[in-house]
């Protein structure tokens, strides 16, 4: 038989190699942290990473449990998946990350095609739980366990940006989040592992390092010995060839006046900084668990910019949190007007089980939600837009990245404030400039729209 006479009834049934692995990761860069950390594992395995669910031996997803919205995603791959294990059923099938913790064997139960379950601290066993598997079928591995250094080392596919995780966990307890009792409490990475990591990278040729954490700024805290992120910055920074330097995601309660004269100090640091406020009510922002006042706030942005005039701030909003009034939708609204983010990631409220939040009535109806959604993001345009406006004809250093995704005839890049800008891959002669890839260089701004700056290089 042909292969175009493969009915539904006699699906193709493609030859898969042993040890081959699909991963899809969902959620923050954390995330994306964990899968290069588990690809670097699997690696060492002999595992070899595929493209196509069709083409592996075992598919993976490292999932997130911050909203409703992305668990439910997992969900639709996951019940995708039972006609394909019905076919192969040697084919393995993992679930890992943020859901995977919170759920735990629950997962097992209620996909009976799912064969692991693999905990925010596990993940790092997976070869070994994967062997397990041979011995004893179905599992869920998901206690916290020692802090291991293999948690750390990764494989990385080549390209500009390397993302670096410096600390694990949160010891906030915002009411509505989930990542305390997904990701534990807060651990935080030896400076010296991290300074040789990003040697390293350097050497394989990665321009700029984005230092990752829950809550970044608070790095050190646990290694008691009055390290800080400052410290760290100051470290990593003298480090040669390393031509940028970034880290996410911030709390405003965190950020202090050593770390902003740092940042301030260092020409490779981003003039960057995501922050979220979350909202702009002091009632809310209590209600949240926060631990900071709108003034609070406030003056973190007033410090920032005294240092770094030019400084871009980002930041995430919910909107609809249980008891939020119109008012206190108005005081959200307010913040941004003062602030005017470069900007802000909008989420409507969702309950997440076993979260503080989760008492509290869900009572903002959707539609309400979704107007506020919409109102804030249509502000944030508008500022952004403004915001851009003024810097045609502004010579800004662009770390260029690749080639843009909507217009594969121009490149993109970052300025030293996280702005997207994009010029074209050719220059006035016809000659191609993806030799500038992992580069800086200065681009003179033409033209904006509310999300992208267009200009062309310098000579
Ligand atoms: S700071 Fe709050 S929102 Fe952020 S990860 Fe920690 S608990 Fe969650």
């Amino acid at each position: 038989m042909t292969p175009s006479a493969a009915t539904e009834a006699e699906p193709l049934i493609p030859v898969v190699r042993a040890r081959t692995v699909y991963i899809e990761t969902f959620g923050c860069q954390m995330n994306l942290a964990d899968t290069e950390v588990v690809l670097a594992r699997l690696g060492e395995a002999g595992y070899r990473r595929v493209a196509e669910v069709e083409q592996a031996s075992l598919v993976l997803y490292n999932t997130c449990a911050v909203r409703d919205h992305a668990e439910a995603k997992v969900r639709g791959r996951l019940g995708a998946l039972k006609g394909l294990k019905r076919r192969r059923p040697e084919l393995k099938i993992g679930i890992m990350g943020c859901m995977a913790q919170r759920e735990k064997e629950q997962l097992l139960a209620a996909y009976p095609h799912v064969d692991l379950v693999v905990g925010t601290d596990q993940f790092v066993r997976m070869p070994q739980l994967l062997d397990q598997l041979e011995d004893q079928g179905r599992l869920a591995a998901t206690s916290f366990g020692d802090f291991e250094d293999r948690m750390w080392s990764a494989t990385r596919s080549s390209g500009v940006n390397a993302w670096v995780p410096i600390m694990r966990g949160c010891n906030y307890n915002c009411t509505y989040c989930v990542v305390p009792f997904t990701r534990g409490r807060e651990k935080s990475r030896a400076p010296a592992q991290i300074e040789d990591e990003v040697r390293r990278l350097v050497d394989e040729g990665f321009a700029q390092v984005t230092l990752l954490g829950q809550t970044v700024d608070s790095y050190g805290k646990t290694l008691g010995d009055g390290t800080t992120l400052a410290a760290l910055l100051r470290r990593v920074h003298a480090i040669d060839g390393l031509k940028r330097l970034r880290f996410v995601t911030s709390h405003p309660k965190d950020i202090t006046d050593e770390l902003l004269d740092t940042m301030a100090a260092l020409p490779k640091v981003a003039k960057h900084l995501h922050v979220p406020a979350q909202c702009g009510s002091d009632r809310i922002l209590r209600l949240m668990g926060r631990r900071y006042s709108r003034a609070d706030y406030l003056d973190m942005v007033r410090r920032a910019r005294a240092r770094m005039p030019e400084i871009e701030l980002l930041t995430d909003i919910i909107v609809g949190f249980p008891r939020e009034t119109d008012e206190d939708f108005a005081q959200t609204v307010a913040l941004m007007e003062e602030v005017r983010f470069a900007g802000a990631y909008v989420f409507m409220y969702s309950q997440r089980p076993d979260t503080p939040a989760a008492n509290l009535p869900d009572d903002v109806p959707v539609e309400v939600k979704k107007a506020r959604c919409n109102h804030l993001l249509d502000l944030q345009l508008v500022h952004q837009g403004q915001a851009y406006a003024p810097l045609t004809g502004r010579v800004l250093q662009v770390l260029v990245e690749g080639p843009s995704k909507s217009d594969e005839a121009m490149l993109h890049g970052r300025s030293l404030g996280n702005l997207n800008i994009v010029f074209p891959r050719v220059d006035a002669a016809g000659t191609g400039r993806d030799d500038l890839i992992g580069q800086l260089v200065d681009v003179r701004i033409a033209r904006s729209t509310s999300l992208t700056l267009f200009g062309d290089v310098v000579a």
